[in-house]
């Protein structure tokens, strides 16, 4: 009787500790994993990396030395040609899509010396042909291929893991730059400020929206 009685207790507090763990599994939140890295699907608004709140280092146009930047160590030196949207740190461990900000052909993708993963974009804005530099990506999440269509929103990859090879050891973050013309030049830095008139600054896009 006694035996009877200890594997039915046993039983109904298995069949409890199921049901609560089950519970606990259907309430996880959905937003753990980011649900929009489908190559080539839209993404959603949500997590954008495209949020004028996150240009807090370098704006388009800043001249940057090693004594004045705001990112220290600083390896780069001149007028900054793109703008720089910055991650939190709760977002180190995670997966930033970066969806392509314009309609047009991809152009290029390979590893470069101080971005790490870069991918450039031919786009129309405003009448003007211009290409469009996205900086420190991880290489091996770009899956559009060189000559596709992307349309405004498309996934092109994630951001590189920061302070690793993706980003050429920068900090996690993108480097979006907009260049006049069809010529591709991936420059992040010009010398001259004069040579800042062949570059846009992508915000002033936003204001448009
Ligand atoms: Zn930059």
């Amino acid at each position: 009787m006694k035996k009877t009685i200890l594997v039915a207790t046993v039983f109904i507090i298995g069949a409890v500790l199921i049901f609560i763990y089950k519970n606990q599994i259907a309430l996880a939140p959905e937003d753990v994993v980011p649900t929009n890295l489908v190559p080539g699907k839209t993404t959603d608004s949500t997590n954008t990396i495209f949020d004028k709140t996150r240009v807090t280092k370098k704006p388009f146009g800043i001249y940057i030395t090693s004594g004045n930047s705001p990112v220290q160590p600083e390896k780069f030196a001149g007028y900054h040609t793109g703008v720089d949207f910055e991650t939190t740190a709760a977002e180190a461990g995670i997966d930033i899509p970066v969806p392509v900000f314009c309609d047009g052909k991809l152009l290029l993708k390979k590893y470069a010396t101080g971005y790490g993963g870069v991918a450039v974009q031919s786009c129309n804005l405003n009448g003007e042909s211009v290409t469009v530099i996205y900086g420190h990506l991880k290489l091996q999440s770009i899956n559009p291929v060189v000559g596709q269509s992307l349309k405004k929103g498309d996934l092109l990859g994630i951001l590189g893991k920061g302070y690793s090879t993706e980003t050429d050891g920068e900090r996690k973050h993108l480097h979006l730059g907009i260049h006049i013309g069809s010529t591709i030049n991936i420059l992040g830095y010009v010398q001259k400020q004069s040579d800042l008139s062949t570059w846009l600054d992508l915000i002033q896009f936003f204001e448009l929206d």
